[in-house]
């Protein structure tokens, strides 16, 4: 197939479909669930990114999560200058590293030891070896439409009953691979303390997003993560924290001290790479100290604590700990959601919204869901028209219903309103 239109984005999209599946390396990108073309980004600054045919969008993905100082930040960009002009990678270690565990210890409590990897996928597929390994147990509990990245054991869906074990929700993983995976309702408290009373002493784990924001935004309950922690130190589980996506993003301490409740292991990424690939997990020394090359729990990488990604990750996390950022942040996405909820009520449109921090969500729903039933429920067919008028207007929204978007802090006064007069404008078409 060839197209006659002139725009670059469709001219890139066929080309890339050629040589790389779906034309996309990840398959988000390729605005399948909202249809249409994908943009293909040239440059992006502040809160801004360009797209091959020139045109300007306000960027409300920020990368899913890492440009949480706006894009091409002089001081981010600086420091991947000089890191680059040192080498790129050597395979031996480096003081940045010392520097980037250094700092993670510190903003985190609940690490005192941490190992850097390239991705959020690594981060938690290596938490679970490790919570394996120490506990000699083989079960795990996750919760439906948390997102823990591509490791096979992850990729579950619940099963027919609600303490049965889980379906893979892709192609090539083997039944044998997920049978230790118990797939279970976020934010349901009796139901994760039915799973503790009937196999408690085979659970060698619970993965959770204290903040889910794979199932749009939702937010885990207090009392649901507070029976978390209880169960798990009751049975000797290992609890895991994924703030890949929320750690350092609803606020310095993430989640965790959002909520005041201690994990034992954390997984990171995203915000602590800048937008260069660097992830993490840790834990107390403890725990940590099953990894080899001291403990028995195998895990490697080449890339892993690459100096020039580092660098990124340490300019970004000097640019957060200014004073006030956070206040601001959580702020700036506050009023996109009041003004997001006033212009639908404006035009008669069912939507509701919500932030925590610097994430927020959009539901074409009456409430806010607690839950991915309740998620699954709102209107996608609004959210895909609502998408595409905002993307006409200038507005690069998430490209699926059921995703959280991302502010920056690049995201001022001026850039709301105009992403909320274009609101305006498209919810009244859709009214
Ligand atoms: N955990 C969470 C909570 C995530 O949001 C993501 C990515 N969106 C991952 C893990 C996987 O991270 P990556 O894409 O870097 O492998």
């Amino acid at each position: 197939m060839t197209t006659a239109s002139t725009s670059q984005n469709d001219i890139l999209f066929e080309r890339a479909q050629l040589t790389t599946p779906g034309g996309v390396n990840s398959p988000v990108r390729a605005f399948k669930s909202v249809g249409g073309t994908p943009r293909f980004i040239t440059r992006a600054e502040g809160p801004y990114f360009w797209d091959a045919d020139g045109k300007r969008y306000i960027d409300y993905i920020g990368s899913w999560g890492p440009a949480i100082v706006g894009h091409a930040h002089p001081q981010v960009v600086k420091a991947v200058q000089d890191a680059a002009a040192r080498g790129l990678s050597f395979g031996a270690p480096t003081l940045g590293e010392i520097e980037m565990a250094e700092e993670i210890c510190k903003l985190v409590p609940s690490i005192e030891q941490v190992r850097l990897v390239s991705s959020g996928t690594e981060a938690t597929m290596s938490a679970l070896r490790l919570a394996r390994g120490a506990t000699g147990r083989d079960k795990i509990v996750k919760f439906e439409g948390c997102y823990h990245g591509h490791a096979d054991s992850l990729l579950v869906k619940a099963g027919s009953g609600l303490l049965t074990f889980g379906n893979p929700t892709s192609a090539g993983v083997p039944e044998d691979f997920v049978k230790h995976t118990l797939v279970l309702d976020y934010n349901n408290v009796a139901q994760l303390e039915d799973a503790f009373e009937s196999m408690g002493d085979t659970i060698a784990c619970v993965i959770v997003e204290p903040v889910a924001g794979n199932m749009n935004l939702i937010r885990a309950t207090p009392e649901f993560l507070g029976a978390m922690r209880r169960l798990c130190t009751e049975h000797g589980a290992v609890l895991i924290f994924d703030e890949v996506m929320c750690g350092f993003r609803v606020g310095l301490g993430g989640a965790q001290e959002l909520y005041g409740i201690t994990p034992d292991l954390t997984a990171l990424g995203k915000v602590i790479g800048g937008g260069m690939p660097v992830a993490a997990f840790g834990g107390s020394a403890q725990l940590m100290h099953n990894m080899a090359p001291i403990g028995a729990v195998y895990q490697a990488g080449t890339l892993s604590g690459n100096p020039v990604a580092v660098a990124a990750g340490m300019a970004t996390l000097a640019l957060v700990q200014q004073p006030g950022f956070y206040e601001k942040l959580s702020a700036q996405a506050g009023k996109l959601v009041a003004g997001l909820t006033a212009a639908a009520k404006e035009a008669g449109v069912t939507f509701c919204a919500d932030s925590v921090g610097g994430m927020f969500g959009m539901y074409f729903s009456q409430n806010v869901p607690a839950s991915y039933g309740q998620m699954m429920a709102g209107d996608k067919t609004r959210f895909n028209a609502f998408f595409h008028g905002m993307l006409d207007e200038g507005v690069y929204f998430a490209p699926a219903a059921f995703e959280a978007g991302f502010v920056s802090a690049m995201h001022d006064d001026a850039v709301i309103e105009e992403t909320l007069a274009a609101a305006r404008k498209v919810f009244a078409r859709l009214a």
